[in-house]
């Protein structure tokens, strides 16, 4: 279900407040600017729109599909406190009948709560969610490099031991899900929800990189409503990762190409460039093929491909000025 235009434009609107200087004055100049180009408004918002937060963002429904499968996961733990609460009903009833019959019910009612969280404890309930993440454009990144990425990002924000895996192109990635309790003496008590496993699997349409994305765990039934609040920081945690990823990937490309047609349109002077000086202490650097980045040999100092990029920027330039 797409937005509707006025979401958009209240959307726009408080990013043109935050990131553009003139803000809505400069929101209004730029859909005067599309309709001026044949556009009626309705389509001039939509496109600002997609050009701003892409078409990823516009497509995303606004009830997220995640909620609607965490709320099932959270009921199925709920007969256990609607059985406390039918037994502590019919105990007071007992009682108002005949004080003696209340007795026998209150003596009842402990051991079933005692036995009806013993068998929540044990019980698990499987759960699992899927759902497909696209990124516009972005069909030609490498796969392997982004599930490296996405994994390297997904470990940031779980403390936890991640386990992972790439087969093809599908990521696996594992963990012992664990949420902290309030325990009997007021203490919090890590309890362990099971394993949670990610199964990403990267593929592409036309231009854009498509990823199927299953989430899967068994909690133990008696924390349920726990697990569903965990679980919805594991699927946000990676659908944030994966995004970071594809973005991180995309632009150290975008600076990989920059950097050869630089040496490009250097080489085309006459001249050959294969070492750089250093930034801070002007020794040579030799400018790397592979990997992000590279170190001084002589200072230690760390060297972006952004760096290189920036100092084969200058040079091109003094050449042409000479
Ligand atoms: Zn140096």
């Amino acid at each position: 279900m797409p937005k509707t235009l006025e979401d958009m434009y209240w959307e726009l609107y408080e990013w043109y407040q935050l990131n553009v200087i003139g803000g809505a004055k400069a929101l209004e100049k730029d859909l005067k600017g599309l309709e001026s180009k044949g556009l009626t408004r309705e389509e001039a918002i939509k496109s600002l729109y997609v050009s701003v937060f892409g078409r990823e963002r516009f497509e995303v429904p606004r009830e997220d599909p995640l909620e609607a499968s965490l709320q099932h996961l959270r009921r199925s733990g709920a007969w256990g406190l609607l059985l406390t609460a039918l037994l502590t009903i019919l105990t007071l009833i007992a009682f108002l009948a005949s004080p003696s019959l209340g007795v026998l019910f209150i003596i009842f009612l402990a051991l079933s709560i005692g036995g009806i969280a013993g068998v929540q404890r044990r019980r698990t309930v499987p759960w699992s969610f899927s759902e497909t993440l696209k990124f516009d454009g972005m069909g030609w990144v490498e796969v392997s490099k982004v599930a490296e990425e996405t994994v390297k990002q997904y470990s940031e924000f779980l403390v936890e031991d991640l386990k992972h895996s790439l087969e093809g192109s599908t990521l696996t990635v594992e963990f012992p899900a664990s949420t902290k309790v309030l325990g009997d003496e007021k203490q919090l008590v890590t309890v362990d929800l099971g394993l949670f496993r990610i199964k990403a699997t990267f593929s592409r349409s036309s231009d854009d990189l498509v990823v199927n994305v299953a989430y899967s765990c068994a909690p133990p039934e008696y924390y349920a409503e726990q697990a569903a609040e965990a679980f919805r920081k594991y699927v946000k945690a990676f659908r944030l990762s994966l995004k970071r990823a594809v973005d991180e990937v995309a632009e150290k490309a975008e600076v990989y190409r920059e950097v050869a047609s630089l040496l490009k349109a250097i080489e085309s002077k006459g001249i050959i460039i294969r070492e750089v000086k250093c930034p801070r202490c002007g020794a040579p650097v030799e400018i790397p093929r592979k990997g992000h980045v590279t170190r001084c040999r002589y200072c230690g100092a760390t060297i972006t491909i952004s760096d290189i990029r920036d100092i084969l920027r200058s040079a091109l330039d003094s050449f042409r000025s000479s």
